[in-house]
């Protein structure tokens, strides 16, 4: 199967544009049209012939994704986007501003197979994956809208990014390539429930992307009482993978771990927590779990929060609370989508 064209890399743009009959150096052209000046359509590529542009038309219909829905936080200024793709299924993408730069967190699949407990991503099951175009244009349609350039990309939003491989890898490159927006893969942080296999393979695509592995739990029992793909990969085999991506690329890897209250948030946990980061020096990145409609859990107390985080510190864990933003605005993966999914029906 041959990709839509904003997917392709620029040796398979120049394939492709010699198919079309045309000069090799047309293709990074196209290339920096659709990838770095963020051009919307064929129209507005003015330095490639008109009859060139009719046949990209014709042949080549671009991807693009249409906004259906921008909510603004009243709190802080992340904003929230719902976005149409060309079939008509939606996704959710984050903009959140700091002060070192814009950060987009995307989504790479419509719904999500995996079937974490506390994950509204999930609930409605997995639709399809999305086109490396598809995750590109998130960004892309984000810094139209604001006008604003993006520094960070986080693949966090609904979805499996590693359930996605190949599509997923594509996306990465492109995002990164020199003559796109080149946007360092040391800003880039894929996050993953834990698919082990596609996490070796990962760690051998000679990147410099962040990997963050939402682990959760600290104890096989406790992990598969949240999350499904507990039951296909132990810890053990989780942390080997993690060994061997850290050993083959250098790049520390982040744990996420979402706080909820009574269930993985005990000292003893921690204590559980600091041994699987101490000898990866991983960093752990505490989430305030984000209680959503379907299930019961909650909130780890403030105190049972910085308990924890003292307990970490204590055995020289890197350890960080994530800044909760846009939560006036379902801000939680998957609520966005699903809240619009059910008022549609
Ligand atoms: N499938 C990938 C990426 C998408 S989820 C993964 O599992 O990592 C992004 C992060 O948000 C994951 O760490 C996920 O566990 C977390 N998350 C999902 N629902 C949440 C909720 N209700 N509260 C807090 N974190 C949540």
């Amino acid at each position: 199967m041959g990709y839509d064209i904003k997917s392709m890399t620029l040796e398979e743009l120049k394939r492709g544009v010699e198919d079309l009959g045309e000069k090799g150096f047309r293709a990074a052209q196209l290339y920096g049209w659709m990838h770095a000046k963020l051009a919307e359509d064929y129209d507005r590529m003015t330095n490639l012939p008109g009859d060139f542009r009719k046949r990209l038309l014709d042949t080549h219909p671009l991807i693009r994704l249409e906004l259906v829905k921008m909510q603004e936080s009243a709190l802080d200024q992340t904003r929230k986007f719902l976005f149409s793709l060309g079939d008509g299924n939606l996704v959710e993408s984050v903009w959140m501003k700091y002060k070192h730069g814009n950060s987009v967190c995307i989504s790479s699949q419509a719904g999500c197979r995996m079937g974490c407990r506390f994950c509204a991503s999930t609930l409605d099951g997995w639709v399809r994956n999305l086109l490396p175009s598809e995750m590109l244009e998130q960004v892309y349609s984000i810094t139209r809208i604001t006008g604003e350039r993006v520094s960070n990309v986080v693949v966090m939003g609904t979805g499996e990014p590693l359930d996605n491989y190949d599509n997923l890898v594509r996306f990465l490159q492109l995002l990164s390539s020199e003559g796109g927006l080149h946007i360092s893969q040391r800003n880039i942080t894929v996050s993953t429930c834990g698919l082990v296999p596609q996490m070796r393979r990962l760690a051998e695509e000679g990147m410099q992307i962040t990997l963050a592995l939402s682990l959760h739990a600290a104890t096989d029992e406790k992990r598969r009482s949240l999350m499904p793909i507990a039951e296909r990969w132990s810890l053990d085999e989780l942390m080997e993978a993690c060994a061997y991506y850290f050993e083959k690329t250098g790049r520390r890897i982040t744990f996420e771990y979402a706080l909820v209250g009574g269930i993985n948030d005990s000292p003893a946990d921690a204590r559980r927590l600091s041994a699987l980061a101490k000898p990866l020096a991983a960093h752990v990145n505490l989430i305030p779990v984000n209680p959503i409609r379907e299930r019961d859990y909650r909130e780890s107390g403030r105190l049972a929060t910085e308990t924890f985080k003292k307990e970490l510190e204590k055995n020289r864990i890197n350890v960080t609370i994530r800044r909760e933003m846009g939560r006036d605005i379902d801000g939680a993966c998957g609520q966005l989508r699903r809240r619009h999914l059910s008022e549609e029906r």
